[in-house]
């Protein structure tokens, strides 16, 4: 009872699956109790019970609520992939991404599970009506499965093709010509996540013959374990837990610096392979870490690439990015960004308990000149 008045850090955010149902749709059905209250700050205001609810002013079809107003997962609209539980700022890479399908072609989500991501691209270009390939690329076979079904449960299959099992990083890059955008959200450490009592879950509704088929957010149905001492993935000295779902012990700063060396080296590594797709004019790279190492850190040391200077890959700039991204105030770091104050702008953060609502999160598009237009919509 005294959790039902108390305010919450966290809402809960809930994106409408754009392939099977519509904003309007939802407003009318599954959310038709609620009342809409203007701002995010409503939301954490009220108690984690009330009937409200607010439309996001930077990506659209995104509905905020308190977390404890209804068990979403049992709902029809959920049962049915109308709509999906997935964190605001985890939105942002496919709505900066914007894929347009038609001439700029398709689309590569390189590190696809469990598929967030990769069924908002598959939403992004139904609405557009535009019917391109996204190919879903997942190393890791068991949670290849879950992004199988998380696909099948949001309608996407016409749209994607899952490579199950399959290292992005020995995909050829001469086989995916026609590739104009590319999606980048690899393993990190997770710095970001918000805690496990707050952590939006993946409950997918369940396949026949199946008794259990819930995940935690994204860690492929692996159970978290707390950090200790902190919230999951909190990078402190004891146990810290990736966004896989990994665990590794950490006992010293050094440690942990090595520990996001080796992420930050694999990263680069997965933003050099997809700056040579031949056809490619737009990548986004995406953690959810709040480390600069893992973040501005890999953005410049990308762009200072052979590969970069080679093939002309650049920041997108804040001025020219789709609306909601570029109206959304929190920035890259300058410090870390070495002092350049572009690079910096361009980076998206999204920071944990900072009254926006969000996890911990960044996201920068790179571009290759005079293949992106300047503004839109
Ligand atoms: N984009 C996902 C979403 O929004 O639902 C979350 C992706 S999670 C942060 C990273 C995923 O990348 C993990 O499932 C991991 O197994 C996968 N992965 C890591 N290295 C990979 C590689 N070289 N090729 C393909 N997948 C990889």
């Amino acid at each position: 009872l005294i959790e039902s008045f108390t305010a919450t850090k966290h809402p809960r955010w809930i994106r409408i699956n754009t392939i099977k149902s519509t904003l309007d749709a939802q407003l009318s059905s599954t959310f038709k109790d609620f009342t809409v209250v203007p701002s995010i700050s409503e939301i954490l205001a009220s108690s984690r019970r009330e009937k409200v609810l607010c439309l996001d002013g930077h990506v659209p079809n995104l509905i905020a609520v308190p977390p404890g107003v209804m068990d979403f997962t049992k709902s029809e609209a959920y049962k049915r992939g109308e709509i999906i539980l997935q964190d605001k700022a985890s939105c942002f890479p496919g709505y900066l991404l914007d894929p347009r399908g038609g001439e700029e072609g398709d689309v590569v989500d390189a590190c696809a599970a469990p598929g967030n991501k990769t069924t908002h691209l598959a939403g992004i270009l139904a609405e557009r009506g535009e019917k391109v390939t996204i190919h879903a690329f997942e190393k890791d076979r068991n949670r290849a499965r879950t992004l199988k079904k998380m696909v099948g449960v949001a309608g996407g299959e016409g749209w994607t093709v899952v490579h199950a099992g399959e290292d992005f990083l020995r995909a050829d890059p001469a086989e995916f010509k026609g590739v104009g955008a590319l999606l980048l959200d690899p393993s990190c450490s997770g710095s970001g996540i918000v805690g496990r009592d707050d952590l939006p879950e993946l409950h997918l509704p369940e396949p026949p013959g199946n008794k259990s088929n819930k995940v935690g957010g994204g860690n492929g149905g692996k159970k978290r374990k707390r950090a200790e001492g902190g919230e999951v993935g909190r990078p402190e000295k004891g146990v810290m837990v990736d966004d896989d779902g990994e665990m590794m012990v950490v006992s010293s700063e050094k440690d942990l610096q090595q520990r996001i060396e080796a992420l930050a080296a694999f990263q680069l590594q997965i933003i050099l392979h997809a700056f040579e797709f031949p056809d490619a004019k737009k990548v986004t790279y995406s953690t959810c870490s709040i480390h600069a190492g893992e973040n501005e850190g890999v953005t410049l040391k990308a762009l200072r690439s052979e590969v970069a200077r080679r093939r002309g890959w650049r920041v997108f700039k804040r001025e020219e990015q789709i609306r909601g991204m570029r109206e959304w105030d929190v920035r890259g770091e300058l410090e870390a960004s070495e002092g350049d104050k572009e690079v910096a702008e361009g980076c998206i953060r999204a920071y944990r308990d900072d009254g926006r609502g969000t996890m911990g999160f960044f996201v920068v598009m790179f571009v290759r000149d005079g293949t992106v237009d300047g503004e839109r919509k």
